[in-house]
């Protein structure tokens, strides 16, 4: 994991390292990033099987706001 501090490319302001937050029943979830387009599934909402998944890191400007995320 990288700890050296990111600069936005926009404002070169300072990025702060956090995460995307799915909150569904009864759970926190980590947002994760799936290989090919989204199709849907009636009964899970989205169809996962033979997908990658991958953790997304997701950096916030403390200037201008902007959002990068990385996998
Ligand atoms: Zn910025």
């Amino acid at each position: 994991m990288n700890t050296n501090p990111i600069e936005c490319p926009k404002c070169k302001e300072r990025m702060e390292e956090g995460f995307l937050l799915d909150i569904t029943h009864g759970a926190n979830l980590w947002t994760r990033w799936v290989a090919g387009p989204p199709e849907r599934s009636f009964w899970t909402g989205v169809k996962l099987r033979g997908r990658t998944l991958r953790d997304v890191r997701t950096f916030r400007c403390t200037g201008c706001g902007l959002l990068e995320s990385y996998v």
